[in-house]
């Protein structure tokens, strides 16, 4: 079997099967459009950005995490929860049927555990369980860490993947704990609330996903009882202005006004001039090197590297933190050069 899936490439995807998940939550099953024989690499806690049909500007692109795991070797599968008025959930959600194909993006982003042997402390909220369970199952699955999960819901029916996880616990009664939050019962959980659950495994490393007050919450959380922010991951929902689909680099032009990048990307290590008026990804695809990447606006994370040398500017940063930026995290889609000389790496 061969992967596809290298960043910069387009995947066409087909849906297998549609699976009625909650009274307002589909997950869609893909397969590779074109061959079946192919599988696609991805990690734990990736994302899908999906090309959406629209009469009204020709297509929307919306990102959607993996719900599947890699070990589980099936189709890639991801979990569209509607927003109320949205249009791309609502469309994926009544019209995407056995046989559609959408435009997909390759998996991308950096919510992923760096040891499948680490214990972690998972929260989610809503459809925010998305990348938490492929996160968890493959600990559960293919590493040997312990996982607490926190996960709130408003009330017991909207709950998604409860089958899922109740099977897990019982199958790894002594590696997988389980705690629901059921805002009906319980009402909308506070950091203090959320401490006190968290506060036995507040040393481990967190990841958590969910509506903005529910992950400040979490963080608030997280940060009165001292854990680390670096080992604090977030996964932000947001959608996408823009349309990462459509490129055009020609506008990268070789400039006397020129920086020097040294990129590691990929096991290779090229040098090349940055335009200081180019930000750092153009630059990369304009070279021909299949840098990662997706919303190009500054709001997933897919196409992060670290600065190892030199200094450069972000333009926009929706989602790297102090904690971050501290360890020389970039969004490469808004990085300008501040230094004659840069060094970047991907790995
Ligand atoms: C990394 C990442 C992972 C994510 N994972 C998930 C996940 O696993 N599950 C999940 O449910 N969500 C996930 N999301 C959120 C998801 O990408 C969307 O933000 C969410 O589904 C809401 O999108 P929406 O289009 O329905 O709503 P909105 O973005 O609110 O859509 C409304 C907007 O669409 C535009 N619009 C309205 N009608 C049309 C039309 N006919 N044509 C074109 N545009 C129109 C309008 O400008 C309006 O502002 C993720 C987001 C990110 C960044």
């Amino acid at each position: 079997m061969t992967a596809q899936g290298r960043p910069g490439e387009i995947l066409s995807l087909r849906v297998r099967q549609v699976i009625r998940e909650t009274d307002d939550a589909v997950s869609l099953e893909l397969d590779l459009a074109a061959e079946r024989s192919t599988s696609i690499d991805y990690r734990p806690g990736q994302f899908l950005t999906l090309r959406i049909p629209s009469e009204l500007t020709g297509s929307v692109s919306r990102c959607y995490s993996l719900s599947s795991a890699p070990h589980e070797g099936g189709p890639l599968k991801v979990t569209v929860k509607r927003t109320p008025d949205g249009y791309g959930s609502n469309w994926l959600c009544d019209n995407a049927v056995a046989g559609t194909v959408v435009d997909a993006l390759p998996p991308a982003g950096v919510f992923t555990p760096a040891s499948l042997d680490d214990d972690l402390l998972l929260f989610a909220a809503g459809s925010g369980i998305t990348p938490v369970l492929s996160i968890l199952k493959s600990v559960l699955a293919a590493g040997a860490g312990h996982c607490t999960l926190i996960y709130a819901n408003r009330d017991e029916r909207s709950v998604i993947f409860a089958a899922a996880l109740a099977d897990l616990s019982a199958r790894h009664p002594d590696r997988l704990r389980v705690v629901h939050w059921l805002e009906t019962l319980q009402g909308l959980p506070t950091s203090a609330q959320l401490a006190a659950l968290a506060r036995p495994w507040a040393d481990r490393e967190a990841f958590v996903c969910g509506p903005g007050p529910f992950m400040d919450a979490v963080c608030a959380a997280l940060t009165g009882l001292g854990a680390d922010r670096k080992r604090v991951h977030v996964e932000k929902f947001v959608s996408l202005n823009g349309n990462p689909f459509e490129i055009d680099t020609s506008e990268v032009t070789d400039s006397a006004d020129s920086a020097a990048v040294e990129v590691d990307l990929d096991g290779e290590t090229r040098v090349l001039p940055w335009p200081r008026g180019q930000v750092l990804l153009d630059v990369l695809l304009a070279n021909g090197l299949a840098a990662p990447y997706s919303c190009r606006e500054g709001a997933c994370s897919a196409c992060t590297c670290r600065v190892v040398s030199g200094r450069v500017r972000m333009r926009h940063n929706e989602v790297l933190d102090d904690a971050d930026l501290t360890e020389g995290y970039v969004l490469a889609c808004q990085a300008v050069p501040v230094t004659d000389t840069v060094r970047v790496t991907y790995s």
